[in-house]
């Protein structure tokens, strides 16, 4: 399996940056060069986006929760569909 190499990788151990708004490297704690990183300006537009996001989390919970109740209805919806499959089974006597 070939791994999925990023362009942005630390200049000491070659591995992918995982987090560019921080200045050093998470797999050896190298200090990676300015160019790799996000601007101020980027890491603020992206602090806003996660916020937002986060925001939008809060007022859509996600339906996981929701769709419990939902599952046993549908189990029997399955149910009365057997019960009319044979029944049409049945007119075929
Ligand atoms: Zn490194």
């Amino acid at each position: 399996m070939e791994v999925i190499r990023s362009k942005f990788q630390c200049p000491a151990c070659d591995r992918s940056i995982l987090n560019r708004k921080i200045d050093r490297c998470l797999y050896c704690g190298a200090t990676l060069p300015q160019e790799l990183l996000f601007s101020p300006e980027k890491i603020v537009a992206l602090d806003e986006e996660a916020r937002k996001q986060e925001e939008r989390r809060k007022h859509h919970p996600t339906p996981q929760t929701v769709e419990q109740p939902g599952f046993l209805s549908s189990a029997i919806v399955t149910i009365d569909t057997i019960d009319i499959i044979s029944d049409i089974a049945g007119l075929f006597d």
